[in-house]
């Protein structure tokens, strides 16, 4: 038999020294999972360390090879424009994604073009997709001729880097700057409009556009009655192929410029200096020389009563006339008209109350022409571009006061002396001829009564009803009268 002491007091030896070899145990485990844990952490460590810099060096590489790319392309592209005869005048980093470059030639007056090219660059920048970073090139391609600049194109080239090259993307091109051959410079007023005469006669195209322009029209109209002339002290502010600014001689308005079309002054200015897409789009198509044409006009309206009677008649047969209207008729009718320009007619001044120009000063005259372009604008918003005098008299101190052109007329339907609607007809028929002008009256019934069946023996003789500012073909001048297509005369 065993003690039974001995086990049990083991068993405590046992427990107490294993509480005692425990801790000794960890004490020497710890450290070494210190350690490991270290060794393990420096390894890890090291390990990001080394592949962060072998990315940075790969980055390094790959920034160098782009940047050699970068260097190659704008190489090329200063030997391009220098070729061109063109030198930077701008390079432009707009973030990290775009570069934006501009050329200009090392002559020229360089502002006009720098103002396109820049048009013309934000026009491609709203192009661009993104993602990839672009170089946008603005320059000028010159055309030379007999040694000279005859004209500038503004050109934007895209250039866009995709993956590990840079390729050439869209090119658009603005428009064509016609420069004057001799100077090889931007157009001066002399270039553009010869001389005054040419000037004066645009002069009611400007006041027009003053007041299309003007926020408060009916305050607008009287300063621009009272416009100054024009002169050829005035200077082109800028010049586009499509429009120019002409600076103004001092104004009532105080306004120093005018931005106009070209579209506007066709007839008057040197066409080589206009995009010809503007021309094309702005002229009417010539006459058909195989037809016949003819011009309705009524003098001495509106009349409440006629003239109404006449629209309805017009717009029945669908033709458009012209209408010399008496501005001291036109301050009672305004909506009569409105109704009249609003139904597609012209309608030019016959003066404000009919008297015979050719026996009045000049003041007087001048109130005539005035009073009645303030009624018509006041009414439509237009000012009249056509005049009539009264029996057709005019001498030339009343046309240089006009200043427009004067519609004459060459056939005469005698209404105000026979008042007779057969004999009306009769005496149109009879007289007509291709390329005339027919001359009536819209206030008496007997004229409108006349109307349709005039309408339709011209139709039945072949001819065409048009407008008069249709009717004649050649340029419209102040100082020139017309009596109907090609036939014109100088008043002297
Ligand atoms: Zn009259």
């Amino acid at each position: 038999m065993e003690p039974k002491t001995a086990p049990k007091h083991s068993r405590k030896e046992r427990r107490k020294k294993d509480r005692q070899s425990v801790p000794k145990k960890w004490r020497l485990i710890l450290p070494i999972l210190v350690i490991f844990a270290a060794g393990l952490y420096v390894c890890v460590l090291g390990y990001h360390y080394i592949q962060a810099g072998q990315q940075k060096k790969e980055e390094q590489k790959t920034a160098a090879a782009e940047k050699k790319r970068d260097q190659q392309l704008l190489t090329t592209i200063e030997k391009q424009q220098t070729e061109l005869g063109n030198k930077v005048v701008e390079n432009q980093t707009v973030d990290d994604q775009l570069q934006q470059l501009t050329y200009l030639p090392i002559t020229a007056q360089k502002k006009l073009l720098k103002q396109e090219l820049e048009t013309l660059t934000a026009e491609a920048r709203k192009q661009l997709d993104g993602g990839t970073p672009f170089k946008l090139v603005g320059y000028v391609k010159k055309e030379m001729a007999f040694g000279k600049v005859v004209s500038y194109l503004p050109v934007v080239d895209v250039y866009q880097r995709k993956a590990e090259r840079w390729e050439a993307g869209s090119s658009s091109q603005g428009k064509k700057f016609y420069m004057n051959k001799e100077t090889a410079d931007f157009p001066s007023v002399t270039d553009l409009f010869q001389d005054q005469a040419t000037l004066t006669a645009i002069q009611p195209l400007i006041k027009q556009q003053l007041l299309d322009e003007a926020a408060d029209k009916a305050a607008a109209i009287d300063p621009i009655l009272n416009f100054p002339e024009m002169t050829m002290e005035q200077k082109i502010l800028s010049y586009s192929p499509d429009k120019i600014t002409l600076s103004l001689p001092e104004n009532q308005l105080g306004l120093k410029q005018i931005g106009l079309p070209f579209s506007k002054i066709l007839d008057f200015t040197d066409s080589a200096f206009i995009d010809p897409t503007v021309i094309t789009a702005n002229t009417a198509p010539p006459l058909d020389p195989n037809k016949k044409y003819i011009a309705l006009t009524f003098d001495d309206g509106p009349n409440p009563i006629t003239t109404p009677r006449l629209l309805e008649v017009l717009k029945e047969k669908n033709v458009k006339a012209t209408f010399f209207m008496l501005g001291q008729n036109v301050v009672n009718n305004s909506d009569l008209v409105r109704q009249v320009a609003a139904e597609g007619h012209v309608i030019g001044s016959h003066s404000y109350s009919h008297p015979n120009l050719t026996t009045l000063d000049p003041d007087s005259i001048k109130d005539q022409v005035q009073t009645t372009d303030r009624a018509i604008a006041n009414a439509t918003g237009k000012f009249p571009l056509d005049f009539r005098p009264p029996y057709g008299a005019i001498n030339k101190t009343a046309a240089e006061i006009i200043g427009r052109p004067i519609i004459q007329w060459s056939v005469d339907s005698e209404d105000w002396k026979t008042k007779n609607t057969p004999k009306i007809i009769n005496r149109v028929m009879k007289t007509s001829y291709n390329n005339s002008i027919i001359l009536m009256h819209d206030i008496y019934p007997e004229t409108i009564d006349a109307v349709p069946q005039i309408i339709d023996a011209l139709r039945s003789e072949g001819y065409e009803i048009i407008p008069v500012d249709e009717l004649i073909t050649e340029k419209q001048e102040p100082l020139h009268m017309y009596y109907g297509n090609k036939s014109e005369q100088v008043i002297q």
